[in-house]
């Protein structure tokens, strides 16, 4: 049995120590433990050992999992969304997260804002940018990103622009990785200097947290590493 608890102690240490390293004070960067996949009972023994944020990939799932959670009364986790989202699934995830990271397209700005609820706080979102520069890999282009914060701006009032998310390319070579950080953490300097709304850098993983952090993140989205290798299963 994989003891979920054990693990995310450790990796709550790995992050002080990363942090240590790269000169920075543990509570800068937050971890967000992703249950993708995984069942209620691994989330809820996270969430006893102390933590309060979750990230899911699949709309259904994940809502399906909120509700039964929300049911058992509890209610302060905070949920993030960070797969690709599909627009047939967008209303799902307007109205079950707090936060989406993986905002890439005005279609899906839009849906998000038209189909989030008047009673709900505004959502917050970052966008996601492909810095990996695989052609299937989700994120929109760097030249796009203005576009995409204006259209936010000028006509998404219940969306909230807190920053930006990125995913390295998945090789063991380190200078690549860091390379790629490297360029969404001047994205993210760039914006943060000229809006004071924005304070997200999602960056980092399993495999890459420790360059993540060196590179500034604010947020490492962390899952195998803390519940397992993924369960796939067929309604995903
Ligand atoms: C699944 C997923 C993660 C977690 O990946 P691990 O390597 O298991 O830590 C982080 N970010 C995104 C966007 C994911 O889809």
């Amino acid at each position: 049995m994989i003891n979920v608890t054990k693990n995310f102690n450790q990796i709550l240490e790995l992050i002080q120590n990363f942090s240590t390293l790269a000169h920075r004070s543990a509570n800068s960067v937050r971890l967000l433990a992703v249950s993708k996949t995984k069942p209620i009972e691994n989330i809820i023994d996270v969430y006893k050992a102390g933590q309060r944020i979750f990230g899911e990939s699949y709309a259904v799932e994940a809502a399906d999992k909120i509700t039964k959670i929300k049911e058992m009364g509890i209610t302060d986790i905070e949920w993030h969304f960070i797969g690709p989202i599909q627009s047939n699934k967008t209303k799902l995830i307007a109205n079950n997260f707090d936060v989406v990271h993986s905002l890439d397209r005005i279609k899906i700005a839009e849906r998000l804002n038209d189909q989030r609820l008047e009673s709900l706080p505004k959502l917050k979102v970052l966008i996601q940018v492909n810095i990996s520069n695989e052609e299937q890999k989700s994120g929109c282009n760097i030249d796009e990103i203005d576009n995409l914060i204006s259209y936010i701006k000028t006509n998404c009032p219940k969306l909230e622009l807190k920053g930006f998310m990125g995913v390295a390319e998945d090789t063991e070579n380190k200078e690549i990785i860091d390379s790629q950080f490297k360029v969404l953490s001047e994205i993210f300097n760039h914006y943060k200097n000229i809006d004071e709304n924005i304070s997200e850098l999602s960056i980092g993983m399993t495999n890459d947290m420790d360059l993540a952090i060196k590179n500034g993140s604010t947020m490492v989205r962390i899952g195998s590493a803390i519940f397992g290798a993924r369960e796939y299963h067929k309604n995903n």
